[in-house]
């Protein structure tokens, strides 16, 4: 399946991305890492006859370590690493007269549509990229080295709410040494569609624990499936870095919720910051509209383009209406509730990765494995316009 993977056009994209998992999964000479974003967690069972929102994080891992996944690993150490990278580029365009509004960057569904139809925004959109993207990275640029792997022999399958996310993992600057970071994108019907071609009874299935080193998130990466999500677990970050260790659990319940658009001031320390959340691109559409019209100013605002966020993405099971949406999103919050590490500075493992395999905070390796840049396409043929920012490998 790898000649499949690499082809950078997706012209030989002639087998299914469940044919091309099975395929890595059963070559004895690719090592198989899966990442499951954490909407999906709270929506897989549905397809196995659960009520909506039930949380099967611990089924699915023993499932994919059954279906002979070589290692399970979790986004949301990467959505950790995301927060504290969009949290430093914040701070430091509020202190430096950077541009502002500074925009969300983890949902390619808001991406593509700003690229196509608001060339003049790119500026405002984080370099951040998605969390899956940084998971990709972290794998093939350093993962694969450490276990003794070239980024080829290593065959990185994510799991996600959406199908905006398989072309994410195309973009041709995602890439090491001419392989895709992320090397087949599976939705949450997908694995579900792999578990029972492999035999598996869901309900038997013993919960497993994920593998390390990326194998843990905080609370504050488990929200980043819900609308509202990004935004406190920046509050979270932010909080904690200039109110330090005594801040302790900050709940940002502003930010919660279905609401198609949520606003918010937020004081820390002596700052206050103002916000905006938005899901669905029609109502970022019309947020933009008032933001040009001087009707309306932020600090910082969180664009996904799906319905509540990514618990409510183009992968989830059906029925994906606001009832099982409502559902899935306090499930997020309730597994946030009991999680002992709350913000992402507290995840330990973020902080090993970032000394040991990016070489410090703010340092040249973290730009280049974790941040982008954006092109303005023409709107018919996609075809790039100009280009912003640092592209993080060059390779736009
Ligand atoms: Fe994908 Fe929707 Fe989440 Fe955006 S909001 S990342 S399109 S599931």
């Amino acid at each position: 399946g790898q000649c499949v993977a690499v082809c950078p056009t997706g012209a030989l994209t002639v087998k299914s991305e469940i044919d091309r998992a099975w395929s890595a999964i059963h070559d004895p000479a690719k090592t198989v890492v899966v990442q499951i974003a954490p909407a999906v967690r709270v929506a897989l069972g549905e397809e196995f006859g659960l009520a909506a929102g039930s949380a099967v994080t611990g089924k699915i891992v023993a499932a994919l370590k059954k279906m002979g996944v070589d290692r399970v690993f979790d986004t949301l150490i990467a959505a950790d690493l995301t927060t504290i990278e969009e949290s430093m580029e914040f701070m430091s365009r509020m202190e430096n007269g950077g541009k502002l509004p500074l925009f969300t960057s983890c949902c390619p569904g808001w991406i593509k549509y700003c690229e196509q139809m608001h060339g003049e925004l790119l500026e405002n959109l984080s370099s951040c990229r998605s969390p899956q993207q940084m998971f990709g990275s972290l794998v093939k640029k350093h993962y694969a080295k450490k276990i003794g792997k070239t980024s080829g022999e290593v065959v990185c399958i994510s799991v996600m709410p959406c199908t905006a996310k398989k072309f994410e993992a195309q973009r041709p600057e995602f890439t090491t040494d001419g392989v895709y970071d992320v090397d087949i994108v599976l939705t949450t019907v997908e694995l579900a569609q792999m578990i029972k071609e492999a035999g598996l009874v869901f309900d038997d299935l013993e919960p497993a624990g994920f593998d390390n080193p990326l194998g843990m998130g905080s609370g504050g990466a488990l929200i980043f499936g819900a609308s509202g999500g990004v935004m406190e677990s920046v509050v979270r970050f932010v909080s904690g870095y200039l109110g330090g260790p005594e801040v302790g659990r900050v709940d940002y319940h502003p930010a919660r919720g279905i609401e198609g658009i949520k606003e918010a001031a937020v004081t820390v320390k002596d700052k206050t910051l103002k916000v905006a959340v938005v899901n669905g691109l029609a109502n970022a559409e019309n947020l933009l509209q008032r933001i040009k019209n001087g009707e309306a100013d932020y600090h910082l605002v969180e664009v996904m383009a799906c319905p509540g966020g990514c618990v409510g993405g183009g992968g989830q099971p059906d029925a994906n209406d606001t009832a099982a949406r409502v559902q899935r999103l306090k499930s997020i919050y309730r597994l946030d509730a009991v999680e002992q590490v709350h913000k992402a500075q507290d995840n330990v493992y973020v902080n090993k990765i970032i000394n040991e395999w990016l070489q410090g905070p703010g340092s040249h390796a973290a730009h280049h494995d974790l941040h982008t840049g954006y092109v303005h396409r023409r709107r018919i043929t996609g075809k790039p316009m100009e280009i912003t920012g640092d592209a993080g490998n060059g390779q736009v």
